[in-house]
């Protein structure tokens, strides 16, 4: 491998026992981090840190709904490895609902916790402990083309998205004056575990039907190409980077939603 971005660095990624964060947690350690699984499907978690390397990455249990958990985890990376430089807070789900009509709110009140206040408890004390060591780091979180525009998802997930955005500029603005970036990756399609089972196809299907749909001919869009966008935003090469919505979406919204 060419030069290590991330060396002697640690970083957090929630939601990486699988899909997106996962490829990130790989792409993370094989760039010179130290990371943190924060997961709550504990066993896969488990498997996936030591997959990477015992020297290279753990496990924690993490439900990001529970504050409490969230700032165990930061106070786990602070004391196991001495410092925070990158928290990329990325665990989602998506509950279906065919229209605001049927719109379960219980449904909706579960993915705005997790992927609204989850978000918002990564920012708040990844954001503290780097402040307390002053440590000028990175915080990343995972959106959605469905943070600007609907069609890419149900009502709750839609709106978790857009606030996801809201919460990503708000911190960039609070915390910028301490040199903390604050900035998040927007997927279109990824055949993973979750995309694939809210679709209800394969993987081979459902990449299959993403690439028709992207503007650029013959993508298929993989979990590596937003850990790779996560991988800039976390490096120095973003350092100057901050409030910033960064795209995956092979060209789709570029035809599908230009105005934006
Ligand atoms: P995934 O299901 O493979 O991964 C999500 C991870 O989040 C899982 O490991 C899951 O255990 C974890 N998680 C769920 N609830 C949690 C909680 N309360 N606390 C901690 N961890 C929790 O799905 P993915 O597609 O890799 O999704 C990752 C992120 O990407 C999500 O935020 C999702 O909304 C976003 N996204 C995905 C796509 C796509 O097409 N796959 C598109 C746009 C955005």
């Amino acid at each position: 491998m060419a030069q290590k971005r991330l060396e002697g660095k640690v970083a957090i990624i929630t939601g990486a026992a699988s899909g997106i964060g996962e490829a990130t947690a790989r792409l993370f350690a094989s760039h010179g981090a130290t990371v943190v699984i924060a997961d709550i499907q504990d066993e896969l978690g488990t498997a996936v840190a030591a997959s990477i390397g015992e020297d290279k990455c753990s496990y924690v249990h993490c439900d990001v709904t529970n504050e409490g958990q969230v700032e165990s985890a930061v106070r786990y990376a602070v004391s196991k490895h001495g410092r925070l430089d990158i928290m990329y807070s990325n665990a989602g789900i998506l509950l279906l609902s065919p229209s605001i009509l049927d719109l379960d709110l219980s449904d909706f009140d579960k993915v705005m916790s997790v992927n609204v206040r989850g978000a918002a408890a990564a920012l708040k004390h990844a954001g503290r402990a780097m402040i307390a060591a002053g440590i000028r780091g990175s915080i990343i979180c995972t959106a959605s083309v469905g943070a600007t525009q609907a069609g890419y998802g149900p009502a709750g997930y839609v709106t978790s998205k857009h606030a996801v955005l809201g919460l990503v500029r708000a911190a960039a603005a609070d915390l910028g004056r301490y040199g903390i970036r604050v900035n998040c990756v927007s997927p279109f399609g990824v055949a993973t575990p979750m995309s694939c089972a809210i679709a209800g196809m394969t993987p081979e299907v459902m990449e299959q039907m993403i690439s028709s749909s992207c503007n650029l001919k013959n993508v298929v869009l993989k979990a590596n190409h937003v850990a790779s966008a996560a991988l800039f935003l976390a490096s120095d090469e973003s350092e100057v980077i901050s409030g910033h919505n960064l795209v995956i979406d092979g060209g789709n919204t570029v035809v599908n939603c230009a105005s934006l």
